[in-house]
């Protein structure tokens, strides 16, 4: 893999060792490590050694090296302790989506029950939406690729 690093951002100073991390893995391709909030105990990301901002700017080549550790690693992190029960898996894109990193990673997270310090809300809005309204998204979305 090509790396290119962004000198004033702190995921290439993490890969680099210019700054201290508890790392878990690491390869050519990607470095893990666990994230400083522990969200819940085992909070992981995942990193790609090269600087990309988001989702939006992997090709189709770094997607296939990151992604495919994903379920490597996420063994890892369920078996390393009995208690994890579950594990969300997270990647934030734009400040609205609670990017506050923006070298793109990917969020392990353990889930020990169902009020552990993790939440996710999925609103079902199926009852404001008609045919239109869906295939209306459906095309917008499709004419994109
Ligand atoms: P985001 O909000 O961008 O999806 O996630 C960024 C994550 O990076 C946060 O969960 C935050 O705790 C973590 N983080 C920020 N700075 C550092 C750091 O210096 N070291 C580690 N290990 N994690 C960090
Ligand atoms: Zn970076």
């Amino acid at each position: 893999m090509i790396h290119n690093y962004d000198d004033d951002c702190i995921f290439c100073k993490i890969i680099k060792g210019e700054i201290p991390s508890y790392t878990v893995y690491e390869d050519d391709d990607v470095k893990a490590f666990l994230d400083i909030s522990q969200g819940t105990p085992g909070h992981t990301l995942v990193v790609p050694k090269t600087h990309v901002p988001d989702i939006y700017a992997y090709d189709a080549d770094l997607a296939a090296a990151v992604f495919s550790k994903i379920p490597m690693i996420a063994r890892a992190v369920k078996n390393s302790n009995p208690e994890i029960k579950g594990l969300n898996i997270l990647n934030n894109n734009g400040k609205v989506a609670y990017q506050s990193v923006f070298h793109s990673h990917i969020h392990l997270i353990p889930r020990y029950t169902d009020h552990d310090d993790f939440g996710m809300r999925f609103k079902d809005n199926s009852s404001k939406y008609d045919e239109k309204a869906y295939t209306d998204i459906q095309n917008a979305i499709k004419s994109q690729f």
